[in-house]
């Protein structure tokens, strides 16, 4: 008997959340025998500065790397509230299929009659003529009960069977789950190539050394990327997370893997397994295309007049994109997606005056030359950004434009400041290599250009809307202060008795 469980059974009701006490959650989950799997997060993500960026269900992340790959089946397990949730979210950004649903309530929960459930579903949907693979995704209170998806079978019938505890009290952001699930994709394709013959890709094997790309970016980017490195003999190689299985083989097989997005630490951790060199950023603007063209080459082993033949044929053309669409402007950047280092690259190698980058990822030592890039240049960078934090840079360098997350866009719009979403405008959009430099200038100067409107806005609006007029009113909103004096006046007696109390 594993000594760590806890032989009463799980102690967390099946109607737990998100704001549940996170401690509880945690100790639940240990007892329950998935401290190893908790202590692996904590390591592969750190935390702090403070607990947890305010951001998404973090399991959406693993859920949409399952929802976009061929051929695969998602399942989740956890409270009916969170899978609404994720299941709206992901039809939301348009998973056009079916997400999979073991419910269960507190008996099943509690008498471990869930992971049969589970099991059964398993087998009932595993269909060789559909699916490559079958994702089990544990949400909090499955995890925190110890559903033991480890002990599913590892294949039947040909499908491969991947479980995975995702819990929010574990894995601080949506996009680390991306990680936890890619990670735990490539661990199996590992061992199925190290056991023999594999498939090859769909398109094709290369005939050129290839570079795996680790990170989702625009669907030119990789082509863009192909370009560059041609000059070094060099192909671009699957994008990871991959849109199907045996694109992972693929993956594993590259020369040297290039960790575009620095969060994905579990995924590094199996190339690195399978001997493949990694290279951190991205060939992102002057500077930073010509750093990460020099590393790669450098991996690869390529001879340094290839090296600078590459640097050759596409600086030039970056140089002429970036001096023909100048950035000019004070700007504040944040955002969940791990790529905001590099968007704060090109901004200043474009003109614009960048004070502050914050970052709902950890540190990593593959965004440490980003940092470091922008440290030299003033930039104030936050690692595992608070909404606080971004909020107070906003004030403290009063930007032209903010970039950032909805909260942030929001409140740079209340204060008529130009605002713009990361993840949906920025992040969607070309960043690498020539192309990169003049699609992002294009939608930031449009946004620089719009401050008159956003005055002319305000000025009409004053405060409609504002504090205790907002919502949908009938009639005229009529404000009674005195309501809330009221109760501030009844909370301040409560107060003061309490503390009377205390010092009987
Ligand atoms: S699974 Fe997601 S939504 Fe549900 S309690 Fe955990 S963090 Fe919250």
């Amino acid at each position: 008997m594993n000594p760590d469980v806890d032989p009463e059974g799980p102690r967390i009701p099946a109607a737990a959340d998100c704001h549940d006490g996170r401690e509880r959650m945690h100790a639940a989950a240990t007892a329950a025998g998935k401290g190893d799997t908790l202590a692996r997060y904590a390591a592969d993500y750190p935390k702090g500065p403070h607990d947890q960026p305010q951001s998404m269900c973090p399991a959406f992340g693993s859920l949409r790397v399952g929802l976009r790959m061929r051929r695969t089946m998602t399942i989740l397990s956890g409270s009916a509230c969170c899978v609404y949730g994720l299941t709206f979210t992901s039809h939301f950004y348009g998973a056009r299929r079916s997400v999979g649903y073991v419910p269960f309530n507190s008996e099943t929960l509690v008498t471990g009659k869930l992971f049969e459930d589970i099991r059964e579903a398993v087998y009932a949907q595993a269909d060789p003529t559909q699916y490559d693979a079958i994702v089990v995704i544990n949400l909090c209170v499955p995890t925190a009960s110890g559903v033991p998806l480890q002990l599913l079978p590892r294949e039947i019938d040909g499908v491969r069977i991947v479980g995975i505890d995702v819990p929010g009290f574990g894995v601080p952001t949506h996009a680390e789950a991306k990680d936890v699930l890619a990670g735990a994709m490539l661990r199996y394709a590992r061992g199925e190539a190290e056991a023999g013959p594999v498939a090859a890709p769909r398109t094709g094997v290369s005939d050129r050394a290839t570079v795996t790309l680790l990170g989702e970016m625009f669907p030119a980017d990789p082509v863009g990327i192909g370009m560059m490195l041609e000059p070094m003999g060099l192909a671009a190689g699957p994008v990871v997370p991959t849109r199907e299985w045996r694109e992972l083989y693929a993956a594993l097989d590259g020369a040297v893997v290039a960790a575009i997005h620095p969060f994905y630490t579990a995924s590094v951790r199996e190339f690195e397994a399978a001997g493949r060199p990694v290279v951190g950023s991205a060939p992102v603007g002057l500077d930073g295309t010509a750093a990460w063209l020099e590393a790669i080459g450098r991996a690869a082993n390529v001879s340094a007049d290839r090296i600078d033949a590459a640097k050759q044929r596409v600086l030039p053309a970056i140089q002429g994109a970036l001096a023909r669409t100048p950035i000019r402007g004070r700007i504040t950047l944040s955002g969940y997606e791990g790529s905001e280092l590099l968007v704060a690259r090109l901004l200043i190698e474009s003109g614009a005056d960048v004070r502050y980058v914050g970052s709902a990822c950890p540190k990593t030592p593959w965004s440490e030359p980003d940092r470091e890039w922008l440290a030299a240049r003033g930039v104030h960078v936050q690692f595992r950004a608070s909404l606080e934090q971004d909020l107070a840079a906003m004030r403290e360098f009063s930007p032209q434009l903010v970039i950032g997350t909805t909260p942030v866009v929001q409140k740079a719009k209340e204060a008529r400041t130009p605002a713009l979403y990361f993840t949906n405008l920025i992040s969607a959009r070309p960043l690498m290599g020539p192309g990169g430099a003049g699609s992002l200038a294009q939608v930031v100067n449009a946004a620089l250009g719009n401050q008159a409107r956003f005055d002319a806005m305000s000025d009409f609006f004053g405060e409609t809307g504002r504090g205790d007029r907002a919502g949908v009113w009938e009639s005229t909103p009529r404000l009674r202060p005195e309501f809330r004096a009221e109760t501030r006046r009844q909370l301040d007696k409560a107060a003061k008795k309490r503390k009377a109390e205390e010092m009987l």
